[in-house]
């Protein structure tokens, strides 16, 4: 594959674009209108020509780009152009999305224009009963828009005809091989006729990207929208060095002083999301974790509650971030730096979306700074250092650190040298019945309750 690359459409050259001028339906701009959207982003005046066309497409966007629009808008005017006429009708665009939050969100979106031209589209999703799907897709749909294990559990079962889909969109492509959906992805493509439109959305190009996009796409354009500087452009960044052990102090008080009253907080594992919950709540700070150990409800129905304003901050790991949806987020706080470097861009895309500002702020320990390096390497940027005189971390203050712990050690070398000299003999003479605790329960012996 060799797909042509596009110029990067930066915002100045798409200012003069509307939605008008990309040759949308008046109904559809009329929906547009009521989104409340008046300017294409730049990733839709790249995409919406380029669907209207009918050429594969494979586009390099951040979350928080307008994705959903640039695909949704040319693939619900192209289909209304041909409606056929019956009422139980076969999809003919499929949507592919990692996440049942994200499937939600572009579902929503999607309707929202579907609705406009008397189109119809679902969703397909797992962690609930197929029936009502079953009959859903039964009455007939043009658009799906399914996360992809359940999807092929339909394909499986006949429950759904993909033999006339004309147009598959591989959303946040990059998240759905994280979640390991490669192989439901391939199987889903053996359902489609081999002669449709494709088109890719991901946040990164991986090898395993490329391989995919060489056997779903043909001949792509491709599309690349600022890049890892739409961080840059709408997020402010920062990062503040504290000791590991004191960042749970630091962010209750950027918190406090900040007067955020929103704030998405990363956590590196589950059992972290949760402690820092608690410690939050400790500090009387509202808090709530989402990972993924919780139920797909009780996920849906704490993002909700975040929504509405019912407390403070969300900790979320990486995995249950992927496909949120907080408009206007205003901060998004890593508490731990993620491992793999491109997590930090998706963060950080959940503030500063589609124009509105957002803050970006990382506490980041010793251990961290390979972390914090890889990080900047992808960014080619440094990201600013910040302090707080509360939590000063200088130099002085780093070795001073630095020498108590050697200090330690070498006291602790030689209390154990000490001691070894003074137990050895010891040892061999002290008294048994000194062990108060057994450190283990005495066997049993003989059988249950033969004793009393
Ligand atoms: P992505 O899929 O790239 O993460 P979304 O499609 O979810 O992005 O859009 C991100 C946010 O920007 C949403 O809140 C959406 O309503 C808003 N948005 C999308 N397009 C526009 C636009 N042209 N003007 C203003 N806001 C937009
Ligand atoms: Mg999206």
């Amino acid at each position: 594959m060799n797909p042509e690359i596009t110029s990067s459409p930066d915002l100045k050259a798409s200012a003069s674009v509307t939605f008008e001028s990309l040759g949308l339906r008046p109904e559809l701009l009329s929906a547009i209108t009521a989104q409340g959207y008046t300017m294409p982003t730049p990733i839709q005046t790249g995409a919406i020509p380029l669907v209207f066309e009918g050429r594969d497409l494979l586009a390099g966007a951040q979350t928080g780009t307008g994705k959903t629009a640039a695909f949704a808008l040319p693939i619900v005017q192209r289909l209304s152009e041909k409606t056929p006429k019956e009422k139980r009708r076969k999809p003919r665009a499929l949507v592919l999305v990692p996440t049942r939050e994200l499937a939600a969100q572009v579902s929503e979106e999607m309707n929202v224009y579907a609705r406009r031209l008397a189109l119809r589209s679902t969703m397909i999703y797992g962690g609930v009963t197929i029936q009502a799907q079953i009959e859903r897709l039964h009455r007939g749909v043009d658009i799906v828009v399914a996360t992809p294990g359940r999807l092929l559990d339909h394909a499986e079962r006949r429950t759904i005809d993909l033999s006339r889909i004309e147009v598959l969109v591989l959303d946040e492509a990059d998240r759905m091989l994280d979640l390991g959906f490669i192989d439901d992805i391939r199987q889903v493509a053996e359902y489609l006729p081999p002669r449709r439109q494709t088109l890719l959305f991901s946040a990164t190009y991986s090898k395993e990207i490329k391989q995919l996009a060489d056997q779903l796409l043909n001949k792509p354009q491709r599309i690349e929208v600022a890049r890892s500087n739409i961080a840059a452009d709408a997020v402010t960044q920062a990062i503040y060095e504290v000791e590991r052990s004191r960042k749970r102090e630091m962010i209750s008080f950027l918190i406090r002083k900040g007067g955020w009253n929103q704030v998405l907080v990363f956590a590196r594992t589950r059992y972290g999301a949760d402690k820092l919950t608690e410690e939050l709540l400790y500090d009387g700070i509202k808090a709530a974790a989402i990972h993924s150990n919780k139920s797909q409800s009780i996920r849906t129905r704490t993002l909700a509650e975040f929504k509405r304003g019912d407390f403070r901050v969300l900790v979320a790991t990486d995995v249950a971030a992927r496909g949120l949806d907080i408009e206007r987020l205003p901060h998004v706080v890593n508490y731990d730096l993620p491992q793999v470097p491109e997590d930090y861009v998706h963060r950080i895309g959940r503030t500063g979306r589609a124009g509105e500002d957002g803050v970006a702020l990382s506490l980041v320990s010793l251990e961290e700074k390979p972390l914090l390096a890889a990080i900047e390497k992808l960014l080619t940027y440094k990201i600013p250092r910040q302090t707080l005189e509360e939590f000063p971390v200088t130099a002085a203050r780093r070795s001073a650190r630095v020498q108590a712990l050697k200090k330690e050690v070498v006291q602790v070398k030689a209390r154990k040298k000490q001691d070894k000299v003074a137990q050895d003999p010891a040892r061999k003479t002290a008294p048994r019945r000194n062990k108060v605790v057994p450190e283990r329960p005495a066997p049993k012996t003989g059988r249950r309750g033969s004793r009393s």
